[in-house]
């Protein structure tokens, strides 16, 4: 039986582009009514938010930075308005800032922090609230392999994304009694504008450390995410899924 979110609300951070954009269409086609958020690019989110609607779902999209926490609680607190309750939280906004470490500026190091750490910390704490007055809830936070690994020029990105695995560990201690899972995906190599970016020989070297021969694709992601929040994860919590074809492996 596929997974089914039939009836349920879910805030995906950075829904507007690239993964966060293929888990808010995949969340939507399984019954979730969506909220998604957007930093800069207005026109990505509202093209999310049409193809949502043509599924026969609710969209809302709201401006935000995830980094602010008076941002990133109106964020959630218009997920709670929906239905007057929170389901599911993909917390997946991101930035690369990338430099060699003895080159790598404060302003670099700060503002991958702000907004891969600090934001997923500050969206898991709302969310966290709302679901642990309801008894129930879904979080998957978005890392990366790097974490694990980490990766040359990139010790800003690795250390947040390393540190919102501690996160999510601590938070589905915290919040598991009562009822709230909290897991984390971590993407290998997946074509989105922030990998396209790159050189064509690191997108060579890249693909040919995949197992699988391929890079990933932001569906390859989405349906992970909607396995990990679905009713049929439920004793799954704490832990941390590659989703990568194999490269970390
Ligand atoms: P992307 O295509 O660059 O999209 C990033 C999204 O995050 C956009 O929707 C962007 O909104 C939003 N965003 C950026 N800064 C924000 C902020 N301060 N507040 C709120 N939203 C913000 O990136 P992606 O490749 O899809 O990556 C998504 C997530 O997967 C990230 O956490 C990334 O680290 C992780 N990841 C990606 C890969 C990969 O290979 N692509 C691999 C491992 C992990 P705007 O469009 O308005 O700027």
């Amino acid at each position: 039986m596929a997974v089914t979110l039939q009836g349920k609300t879910a805030v995906v951070t950075g829904g507007s582009r690239g993964i966060g954009r293929g888990i808010a269409l995949e969340v939507a086609a399984r019954g979730a009514s969506v909220v998604i958020d957007y930093h800069t690019n207005r026109q990505a989110a509202d093209e999310v938010s049409s193809r949502i609607r043509e599924l026969g779902q609710t969209c809302v999209v709201v401006q935000a930075d995830v980094g602010d926490p008076v941002q990133a609680d109106a964020l959630v607190e218009a997920g709670i308005k929906v239905t007057g309750s929170l389901d599911i939280l993909v917390s997946n906004a991101g930035i690369t800032r990338d430099a060699l470490l003895v080159r790598m500026t404060d302003e670099k190091w700060s503002e991958v922090l702000r907004t891969n750490l600090t934001g997923a910390f500050n969206v898991t704490r709302a969310a966290g609230r709302q679901m642990m007055r309801q008894r129930s809830g879904r979080i998957v936070l978005i890392s990366s392999v790097v974490a694990l690994t980490g990766n040359v020029g990139q010790a800003n990105y690795a250390a947040s994304k390393a540190g919102t695995i501690a996160l999510a560990r601590t938070a589905a201690k915290e919040l598991g009694p009562r009822g709230v899972t909290v897991n984390v995906i971590a993407p290998g190599f997946v074509e989105t504008d922030m990998t396209m970016s790159l050189d064509s020989d690191v997108i060579s070297a890249y693909l040919a450390s995949i197992p699988l021969h391929r890079s990933g694709t932001p569906d390859d992601i989405a349906r992970a995410v909607a396995f990990l929040v679905s009713d049929e994860a439920s004793y799954i919590t704490g832990q941390v899924l590659a989703v990568d074809g194999g490269m970390s492996c």
